[in-house]
């Protein structure tokens, strides 16, 4: 991979990444992302492992709904802590999974959020029982920004567009067909923010975003994509 020139006053973000111990898919200990990322020039990450019903009921340990968020919430910790001695900051974040907008593909619609806190997390642990009109109501009393991730995938629905925030424009997956001009056209069309991302499971760093140097935390993070749309990085 080549190391794109860092801008004055920014850092490169990987809005889109899963740890290994989230979901059967994601491949990559936190400790090899600190490497990895440190190395491709990245000064920030938001952690999006999967949240789904399905993941629950069959891939976590039979523990209570309360228990299950705290293990979600551990990842994040444990990859805040790897990334720190490289002065990586690691923002919270969910690829969410609404049980309802499933077809029979699981899962068919996700949503990229960004500005959650470990509290709201453990008040609101079945996030994915909710509607998409529902989570766009508690998102918005909350400060959260929720971004359809890779509308356009072959196997995806698009969700109502008048019900969350941005999409996810570019979709830096390998080994999907994410069909990204559709996504940038149908942000464009509805007006909705746009945001870029590797989807990191299983080691390539494909696409993010340049954010402020001062953007220090989750809330600051939303407060700059409300902004506007960010700079994206396509990695060569
Ligand atoms: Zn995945
Ligand atoms: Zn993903």
């Amino acid at each position: 991979m080549e190391k794109t020139e860092e801008k004055a006053g920014t850092v490169k973000c990987e809005l889109h990444l899963h740890t290994k111990g989230s979901s059967p898919c994601a491949r990559v200990e936190a400790e090899e992302i600190a490497r990895l990322y440190s190395e491709a020039g990245y000064g920030a990450i938001a952690v999006t492992n999967h949240y789904m019903k399905y993941l629950f009921d069959s891939y976590y340990p039979p523990l209570s709904d309360l228990k299950k968020a705290e293990m979600y919430l551990g990842l994040y910790r444990e990859l805040k802590e790897k990334c720190r001695p490289y002065g990586i900051k690691v923002f919270l974040g969910m690829e969410l999974n609404p049980e309802c907008m499933n077809t029979e593909v699981v899962p068919a619609a996700e949503f990229l959020c960004y500005g959650l806190t470990e509290e709201f997390l453990l008040r609101h642990p079945r996030l994915f029982d909710l509607s998409q009109r529902r989570l766009f109501e508690l998102f918005e009393e909350n400060g959260i920004l929720m971004y359809q991730s890779h509308p356009f995938r072959s196997y995806c629905v698009q969700a109502d567009p008048k019900l969350m925030h941005g999409v996810e424009v570019r979709n830096g997956h390998p080994k999907q067909e994410n069909n990204n001009e559709e996504a940038l056209r149908f942000a464009e069309e509805h007006c909705l923010l746009q945001i870029a991302g590797s989807d990191f499971h299983e080691g390539a760093i494909t696409a993010g975003i340049y954010i402020p140097e001062d953007v220090a935390d989750g809330a600051r993070l939303v407060k700059y994509l409300r902004s506007g749309n960010p700079p994206l990085i396509v990695e060569k």
